[in-house]
């Protein structure tokens, strides 16, 4: 999509600290870190919501999931304790929509969230 954010980092249009990249999912750090170790990681082809996605290519959905741990693991989170945040919705939080999960980690996280 030609005015999304996230599709524009998947281009190189838009800059981003790209940490992992495989042939259909890319991550990079949030460039508004909520923890230590905040990374974002997406689909390269575009989705709206988690629940598009899922309905779209529950496979992708799951490359997605599988990138996440790897990504905890990479930045040394994984052992300790990590989260994985799908904001849904405006009412939910997300503000681009162009489905991302958040990997989370690297200090203690409260429950339940705000
Ligand atoms: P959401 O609120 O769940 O939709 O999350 C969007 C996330 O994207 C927020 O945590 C933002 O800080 C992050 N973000 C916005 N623009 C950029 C960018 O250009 N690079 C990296 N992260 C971004």
């Amino acid at each position: 999509m030609t005015d999304c954010l996230f599709c524009k980092i998947v281009s190189r249009d838009v800059p981003a600290e790209i940490v992992r990249e495989g042939e259909r999912v890319v991550a990079f750090r949030d460039i508004n870190p909520q923890a230590p170790t905040h990374v974002l990681v997406i689909p390269k082809d575009h989705h709206p919501t988690v629940a598009e996605l899922a309905d779209a290519d529950a496979g992708l959905l799951g490359e997605v999931l599988g990138e996440a741990h790897r990504v905890a693991e990479d930045e040394g989170v994984a052992d300790g304790g990590y989260r994985v945040v799908f904001n849904t919705g405006a009412q939910a939080g997300q503000t681009v929509f162009h489905v991302h999960a958040h990997i989370l980690g690297g200090r203690g996280l409260n429950w339940p969230p705000g």
